[in-house]
C-alpha cells in the first residue's frame, strides 16, 4: 500500500499548530461569554436544503464549493460550509423563535471544495457569533465590538483593519440593483462568464468577484450611497456612531457585499495584509431575512464568522504550558512509591512527568530535555525513610523533603 496521506486540503493539527488553534478558540469563547453569548454545537452535516436555498443559488459556496452527497438512505446531505444557516435551522427546529434574543457562539470545522493554498483549506475551522432578535443598530455595533475585542485579546488588533459597508434595506437594494444592472450591462462583453451569469440573477455579487478583469470594471461601478432610503442611511449612521463611541477604528469600503445572499444593512470584514491573498480573517453582517427563509417568523439577526486558521497564523506562538516536575525512581524498589508520588502531585494540580527507563543519568537528561523545573528523585532507602530528594533544575539546589511535604514544596512553579 502506498503511504497514507491526509486528503487534499485537510490538515493534521499537532504541536504548535494545535496550540495556536486552541488559543484562538479558547480566547474567543471566553470573550464571547463576557458579552453574554452561549455556545451552541450543531451537526457538521445537514439536509442539503439548509444551505442550498438560504445561501443563495448563485453564491460561490453553493455553486462550486459544497460537499454534497447522497447517504445510504438516499437523502441529500451536505457537510456544512458555514454555520449561520445551521444555527438558524436549529433556532427554528428547537422552537426558540419566541425566546429572543438568542446570543450564540460557535466553533468548529467547516467544509468547502476550494483550491487549497495558504489560509484556504477544504476542511477549515470557524468561530462565530449570531445575535438573533434585535433589529437595532446597537446590535450590529455590539457584535463587531466583540469581534474586535477577541482580536485585541489575541494580540492582533494592530494587524487588522475593520472595513464596513451597508447593503441597505430592501427598497435601497432594489434601486441599487437597477443602477448596477445598467452599469454592468454597458460593460457586459468584458465581464467574466461567471459575472455575466450573475448580472441577471444577482448583480451585487459581481462586486465581490475575484476575477482581475471584473475588478477593473467594478472599480468604477456605482455605490449604494446614492440609493439608500432615509431609514437605511440613518441605520448606517447609527452603527458608525456607536463604533466611534466605543473607539473602534474602521474604514468604509463600498465594495463589501459578503459572499452569501442573505445580508442586509451592515456588512463588514476585518482584513489583514499579512496573509497574502487570504486577507479576510473575519466577516459578517446583518441577515434579517434568513430565519424566515428557514420557515421561521421574520426575525432580525446579525453576526460574523472568522477563520481560525487565519487568526492562528497571525498570533504569537503560545507556550506549551507550565514546566513539569519529573519524578525519577532510582532502582526497582522505589518505583511504586515514585508512581504514587506522581499521582499525588497531579491530583494537587501539579504537572508531572514519570521518567520510565534508564539509569539515573539518563533519566536526569530526559528531565532536562522536557524542560522540567524540578526533579523528585527517590531510591529504596529514601522510600523506607518516607523522604525524597528534590532538585530544582533551574537553580541546581537540592534538598531532602518529607513525602507528605512534597506538594507544598512543589506547588509554587517558580520555587
Ligand atoms: P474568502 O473571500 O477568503 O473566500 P469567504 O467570503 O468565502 O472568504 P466567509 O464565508 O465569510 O468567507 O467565511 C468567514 C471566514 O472564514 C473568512 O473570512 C475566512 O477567514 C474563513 N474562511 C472561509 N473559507 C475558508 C477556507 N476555505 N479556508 C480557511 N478559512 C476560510
Ligand atoms: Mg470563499
Amino acid at each position: 500500500m502506498t503511504s497514507l496521506q491526509p486528503v487534499r486540503g485537510t490538515r493534521d493539527l499537532i504541536g504548535e499548530e494545535q496550540r495556536r488553534h486552541r488559543q484562538v478558540i479558547d480566547t474567543a469563547r471566553h470573550i464571547a461569554s463576557l458579552y453574554g453569548f452561549e455556545e451552541w454545537s450543531t451537526p457538521i452535516f445537514e439536509e442539503t436544503r439548509v444551505f442550498s436555498r438560504t445561501l443563495g443559488e448563485t453564491s460561490d459556496v453553493v455553486t462550486k464549493e459544497m460537499y454534497t452527497f447522497e447517504d445510504r438512505g438516499g437523502d441529500s446531505i451536505t457537510l456544512r460550509p458555514e454555520n449561520t444557516a445551521s444555527v438558524c435551522r436549529a433556532l427554528v427546529s428547537n422552537g426558540l423563535t419566541q425566546s429572543l434574543p438568542q446570543k450564540v457562539f460557535y466553533a468548529g470545522p467547516m467544509f468547502r471544495y476550494e483550491r487549497p493554498q495558504k489560509g484556504r483549506y477544504r476542511q477549515f475551522h470557524q468561530i462565530g457569533l449570531e445575535l438573533i432578535g434585535p433589529a437595532e443598530p446597537m446590535a450590529d455595533a455590539e457584535v463587531i465590538a466583540c469581534g474586535w475585542h477577541i482580536q485585541q485579546a489575541l494580540g492582533i488588533a494592530g494587524n487588522v483593519v475593520l472595513e464596513i459597508n451597508t447593503l441597505g434595506d430592501t427598497p435601497s437594494r432594489v434601486a441599487y440593483r437597477a443602477a448596477l444592472v445598467a452599469y454592468f450591462t454597458a460593460h457586459e462583453s468584458r465581464l467574466s462568464e461567471d459575472s455575466r451569469h450573475r448580472l441577471s440573477r444577482n448583480p451585487m455579487r459581481i462586486l465581490d468577484s475575484k476575477d482581475e478583469g471584473d475588478r477593473r470594471i467594478v472599480a468604477d461601478a456605482p455605490t449604494i450611497a446614492a440609493h439608500l432610503t432615509p431609514e437605511a442611511a440613518t441605520f448606517y449612521d447609527t452603527v458608525r456612531r456607536h463604533l466611534t463611541t466605543l473607539g473602534i477604528p474602521f474604514v468604509e469600503n463600498p465594495r463589501i457585499v459578503r459572499g452569501l445572499d442573505y445580508y442586509s444593512h451592515t456588512a463588514f470584514e476585518f482584513v489583514t495584509t499579512d496573509l497574502g491573498a487570504q486577507g479576510t480573517v473575519m466577516g459578517g453582517g446583518r441577515y434579517d431575512g434568513l430565519i424566515a427563509e428557514m420557515g421561521g417568523p421574520d426575525t432580525p439577526a446579525v453576526g460574523w464568522a472568522a477563520g481560525v486558521e487565519r487568526l492562528a497564523m497571525l498570533i504569537a506562538p503560545p507556550g506549551a504550558g507550565p514546566a513539569p516536575v519529573a519524578v525519577i525512581p532510582v532502582g526497582d524498589e522505589a518505583e511504586a512509591e515514585a508512581f504514587r508520588i506522581a499521582q499525588t502531585l497531579r491530583t494537587a494540580g501539579i504537572r508531572t512527568e514519570m521518567a520510565y527507563r534508564g539509569n539515573l543519568r539518563r533519566r536526569m537528561e530526559r528531565a532536562n530535555k522536557i524542560g522540567a523545573r524540578a526533579a523528585v528523585i527517590i531510591g529504596g532507602e529514601e522510600a523506607a525513610r518516607g523522604v525524597a530528594q528534590v532538585k530544582n533544575l533551574v537553580s541546581g539546589a537540592q534538598s531532602e523533603v518529607a513525602l507528605d511535604a512534597l506538594v507544598a514544596a512543589l506547588q509554587d512553579p517558580t520555587a
